[in-house]
């Protein structure tokens, strides 16, 4: 009877307002500047606040269940001063569940959580009332970020929560979940680190976590179907995703889940950065967003249909009022409730570049030390105006927000859309200034030929901590399917020598070091480039390959170490690059050569030169004047100076390069 009322009371009035579609004015959407739209859970009442200005009625349904069954209580909410729909429930209703409901032009759209819902139950169909303070784990108080210096310092390994630990070889009791990044002691079947113990080893500052919010593909019903998905597909932006919870029914679950993999992770000395996705959502329709305020969260096309520019069928209006809050609010709550250390922004170029600098601005409030980047480019053409994209041309108005450098990763690689193109690591020639450029993570260095970078004709960066350095991530084909594309012909121990190639210039060049999980044990994803959909069996770490592949990982290990040791692999400003890093004139093609000088960034090493020979032949290079001992060359690291012979003794004047391998020498008063 009570729904009856409110039915009638879905009014006709907005009809002709909402006709106009795209065409709405700002005006016909006040915005509204309080921080406090959503739920708010006391023992003795909870208050929910909606902005829908173009709603003429708006109903709140209470539930037992996430899922099934009738309401057990219905309410309207009402419109305050600000143009807010409220209403606060007296008592307790903590672990209800609910939804909202919305008159839009004599229409009664679909019951949905709140865009701001915290918590949700199965599939995130209906939001859920939760007392967050009681989903904080044991020593959650305490807990505290690991320490960091400078952005120049971050190691990023880069991980999606079922790769890490669904192939049985983890060793991990809790596969496929959030709690897999707790546990301690785990091996391979050959009794190596693997999960967290691993990570530790390896020496990487921050794992990167691909969406871990609550996203659409996976039946969270359903975990016995193993269903896998990328999860660039939002549907609750401010609530973990179900599916890596141990009960994705209980909406507290996920959230302390979530916090105990924060907890571990910390308390290991580990930062945690979220992939975010706020440039669209699964379904634009079915949306909380349009829902609730059609027509406003999304740029539209001039026909009135959805823009594209995610590739994904919609993309958000970072630049209008209120979405804008959205992201600010919700990047910042993921910050304060779930101490996220950093936040890596799926199609940056979306977003507008205020927009940006607004959530630094935020974050900046509660922790300088959080980190921002993102991909600097649209999948698609968009109606955000070019100057406004927060695109990696437009780096250097992102203050503190880093970008991707596709220059450095194709150039190693080779081209990200055709696989078959190669790269330095498979020996293109032509590729070396993209090198260069890369080295210098994108800074102007005036030793570089820019008309010869690949696809950035001016260093768009100011700072070396405004550029991503990499070779590879979940996109495209992992880094030894594409060193098996593109070193046609030579033999698998050829190969592994690339592998490690691409990256020694990754670990050692300046900008902030980004690594793809498993390319240390050299994943392989048979082929498939890119997985989104593919199963476990494509996706995950194999941790076997660990010991089958030991000196790779080895390698690997001694670089992020040599880096995490050596300040001049992080300078912190382009004038101190420019001032300490010269590149050297090489004897052959396919060659990179620098001397880093004068112990820079405050380096114990006083002087440091970098070799990398991509070539199939060893190739001898003279020296600038001094001795110098070797402490890397293609298979192994050792920052007190090489013990294998033939690269134990002191060099001076001249030395080879071996093939397809980097070689670091340093001054020898530097490493006695
Ligand atoms: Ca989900």
């Amino acid at each position: 009877m009570r729904l009856t009322a409110k039915l009638l009371k879905c009014s006709f009035l907005l009809l002709l307002l909402i006709i106009g579609g795209a065409n709405l004015s700002a005006q016909d959407f006040p915005e509204y500047s309080g921080t406090d739209l959503g739920v708010t859970y006391s023992s003795t009442g909870t208050k929910f606040r909606v902005w829908a200005p173009t709603a003429s009625a708006m109903v709140l349904r209470i539930y037992n269940d996430g899922e099934f069954g009738a309401a057990i209580r219905t309410d309207s909410l009402k419109q305050d001063a600000s143009e807010i729909w409220d209403i606060t429930l007296p008592g307790d209703w903590k672990n209800r569940f609910y939804t909202l409901q919305a008159c839009i032009a004599g229409k009664w759209m679909a019951e949905v959580p709140d865009i701001y819902a915290k918590a949700v139950g199965v599939n995130g169909k209906r939001g859920m009332v939760v007392s967050l303070a009681e989903t904080n784990p044991s020593g959650w108080d305490a807990d505290k970020k690991p320490a960091l210096k400078s952005p120049n310092d971050i190691v990023i390994w880069e991980v999606h929560t079922r790769d890490f630990s669904v192939n049985p070889s983890s060793g991990i009791k809790n596969r496929g979940k959030f709690l897999a990044f707790t546990e301690k002691g785990t091996t391979n079947p050959q009794g190596e680190k693997t999960g967290l113990d691993h990570l530790v080893d390896l020496g990487v500052t921050h794992i990167h976590l691909l969406p871990a919010f609550d996203f659409q593909t996976i039946d969270e019903t359903k975990p016995e179907q193993n269903s896998y998905n990328w999860g660039y597909d939002p549907q609750n932006f401010n609530v973990p995703e179900g599916s890596y919870s141990t009960n994705p029914y209980d909406g507290n679950v996920r959230i302390r889940e979530f916090k105990e993999m924060v907890l571990a992770l910390h308390k290991s000395g580990i930062r945690v950065i979220m992939d975010v996705v706020y440039n669209h959502v699964s379904s634009a329709q079915k949306s909380n967003f349009e829902q609730l305020v059609p027509g406003y969260y999304f740029r539209m096309n001039p026909d009135g249909s959805f823009s594209n520019g995610s590739g994904c069928s919609n993309e958000t209006a970072s630049e209008k009022p209120m979405m804008r809050k959205f992201m600010v609010e919700s990047v910042a709550y993921w910050a304060k409730e779930f101490h996220v250390d950093g936040f890596r922004f799926d199609l940056m170029g979306l977003h507008d570049i205020e927009t940006m600098n607004a959530i630094r601005a935020e974050l900046d409030n509660i922790d300088k030390s959080i980190f921002m980047y993102g991909e600097g480019w649209t999948a698609g053409d968009s109606p955000l105006p070019a100057d406004q994209r927060a695109v990696k041309s437009a780096a250097s108005k992102l203050n503190g927000v880093a970008v991707f450098s596709d220059d450095i990763r194709d150039g190693i690689r080779g081209s990200w859309s055709d696989s078959k193109d190669a790269g330095f690591m498979c020996g293109k020639v032509g590729t070396e200034e993209s090198i260069k450029f890369g080295i210098v993570a994108a800074t102007n260095h005036p030793q570089i030929d820019f008309s010869k970078v690949n696809y950035s004709k001016v260093a768009y960066a100011t700072k070396p901590a405004s550029t991503i350095t990499y070779v590879t991530c979940h996109d495209n084909p992992c880094l030894w399917d594409k060193v098996n594309f593109t070193c046609t012909g030579e033999s698998e121990k050829a190969m592994l020598m690339s592998q490690k190639l691409a990256n020694a210039i990754v670990l050692t060049s300046q900008g902030v070091a980004f690594l793809h999980a498993g390319e240390e044990v050299v994943r392989t994803k048979h082929g498939v480039e890119n997985s989104y959909n593919s199963p476990d069996t494509i996706n995950w770490i194999d941790w076997s390959r660990k010991s089958t592949y030991r000196e790779v990982y080895s390698y690997y290990k001694g670089l992020v170490h040599l880096r995490n040791n050596h300040p001049a692999f992080k300078m912190p400003t382009a004038e101190m690059i420019v001032a300490n890093l010269k590149f050297f004139t090489m004897p052959a093609p396919l060659m990179v050569g620098y001397q880093i000088s004068g112990n820079a960034n405050g380096d114990t090493w006083k002087n440091i030169v970098v070799y990398f020979n991509s070539s199939k032949a060893d190739v001898k290079v003279s020296l600038p004047e001094g001795k110098w001992r070797i402490v890397a060359n293609g298979n192994e690291v050792n920052e007190k100076g090489l013990t294998t012979q033939g690269f134990n003794k002191p060099v001076s004047t001249s030395t080879v390069v071996p093939a397809k391998s980097m070689l670091m020498l340093v001054d020898i008063e530097s490493v006695k």
